[in-house]
C-alpha cells in the first residue's frame, strides 16, 4: 500500500482504520531480539502514539496523566489496573487477532474466521475505546466546549446541560457492560449520544465502513432462501470497487477524530 506521509498522519489517530484496511507496514513489524531493534521499536511506538506515523498495529499509549491524578473521582489502583492490565490486554489481543488473520490468509484457511473476526472486533474496539476514554478526562482543568463545537452542541442538544443530562442517562442505562459516547454522525452532520453495548457487536469504533453486505434474510431470501453462502458468493461479483475507492480516499483525508 502506497500511502503518502500526509495520508499516513491522518490514519494515525484511529489505528482501527489502518487495521481494518490491512495497512500493516513492514517497518513496524515484530521486532526481533537485539537491544538496537528494541530501541527502534520503542521509538516507533512513541512516534505512533504522538501521531507522527501511521500505526501499523495497536499500541498502548501511556496514561496522559499520573494514575492518581483522577482521585478522588477514580482511585489510582483502579486507574493503574484499568490501563496496565485491561487496556493492555485489548491491545495485545487485537494485534494477535491481526497476526492470526494474516496467517489464515497466507494458508488460505478460513475455518476460524468467525472467532478471529470476533476477537478482532472485541479487542480492537476495546483498544480504541479505552484510548479515547483516557483522553476524555482531564483531572486538572476540565474545559468547557468552545467555538464551533459549542455551537454544534447547542444546535443538536439545545444546551450543554441537556447534552450532559442525556449522556449521563444513557451511561447509567447501559445494560451490563458497555459505554456511553458522544459521537459525530457525518451522514446527518449531527452530534449524537449513543450507548455501546457489547462493543464487539459494533465492530471497530473509528473505522469507516467502505463496503457493506447485508446478510439479513430480507436481503436474499426470495432468491436464495436459506442459501446465504450462494448469495454472498454472487454478491462478491457486483461490488463497486471504484466507489469504495472514493470512500477510502475520503476517509483517509478525514480529520483525526480524537487526538486533540
Ligand atoms: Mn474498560
Amino acid at each position: 500500500m502506497d500511502l503518502s506521509r500526509r495520508e499516513a498522519l491522518k490514519l494515525a489517530a484511529w489505528g482501527a482504520a489502518g487495521a481494518v484496511l490491512g495497512l500493516r507496514s513492514a517497518v513496524f513489524g515484530q521486532a526481533a531480539g537485539t537491544a538496537g531493534e528494541k530501541t527502534e521499536k520503542m521509538e516507533s511506538n512513541e512516534a505512533k502514539i504522538k501521531g507522527e506515523v501511521a500505526m501499523s498495529e495497536y499500541v498502548l499509549p501511556p496514561l496522559p496523566y499520573s494514575a492518581d491524578a483522577l482521585e478522588p473521582v477514580i482511585d489510582a489502583q483502579t486507574v493503574g489496573l484499568h490501563h496496565d492490565k485491561h487496556h493492555a490486554a485489548y491491545v495485545k489481543n487485537a494485534n494477535a487477532a491481526l497476526d492470526q488473520l494474516a496467517a489464515a490468509r497466507k494458508a488460505g484457511d478460513f475455518k476460524a474466521v468467525k472467532a478471529l473476526s470476533l476477537a478482532l472486533a472485541f479487542n480492537a474496539s476495546g483498544a480504541v475505546l479505552h484510548d479515547l476514554y483516557w483522553q476524555s478526562m482531564d483531572p486538572k482543568s476540565p474545559r468547557e466546549p468552545k467555538g464551533k463545537f459549542a455551537k454544534q452542541i447547542d444546535a443538536d442538544f439545545g444546551s450543554l446541560e441537556a447534552l450532559k443530562a442525556q449522556f449521563a442517562a444513557a451511561a447509567k442505562d447501559v445494560e451490563g457492560s458497555g459505554w456511553a459516547t458522544l459521537a459525530w454522525e457525518p451522514s446527518i452532520e449531527k452530534l449524537v449520544v449513543l450507548q455501546i453495548e457489547k462493543h464487539q457487536n459494533l465492530t471497530v469504533w473509528g473505522a469507516t465502513p467502505l463496503v457493506v453486505c447485508d446478510v439479513w434474510e430480507h436481503a436474499y431470501y426470495l432468491n436464495y432462501q436459506n442459501r446465504r453462502p450462494d448469495y454472498v458468493d454472487a454478491w462478491m461479483g457486483i461490488i463497486d470497487w471504484a466507489s469504495a475507492g472514493h470512500r477510502f480516499e475520503h476517509a483517509v483525508e478525514a480529520p483525526a477524530a480524537h487526538r486533540h
